[in-house]
C-alpha cells in the first residue's frame, strides 16, 4: 500500500525542466544534475 502510494506521488510530479534551457529534461539518470543532457554535455566540455 505505501509503495502504491509512492508511485502515484511521482506520477503526480512535474515535468523536471533544464535549469538552462528550460527544456523538459529525461530522467534517465538522478538528481545529481538538473539540466539536460545538451547542457550538461556542454557544462562537461
Ligand atoms: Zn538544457
Amino acid at each position: 500500500m505505501a509503495i502504491q502510494s509512492a508511485v502515484e506521488f511521482f506520477k503526480n510530479l512535474p515535468p523536471k525542466l533544464c535549469s538552462n534551457c528550460q527544456q523538459e529534461v529525461n530522467e534517465m539518470h538522478d538528481c545529481y544534475t538538473h539540466k539536460c543532457e545538451k547542457c550538461e554535455a556542454e557544462e562537461n566540455k
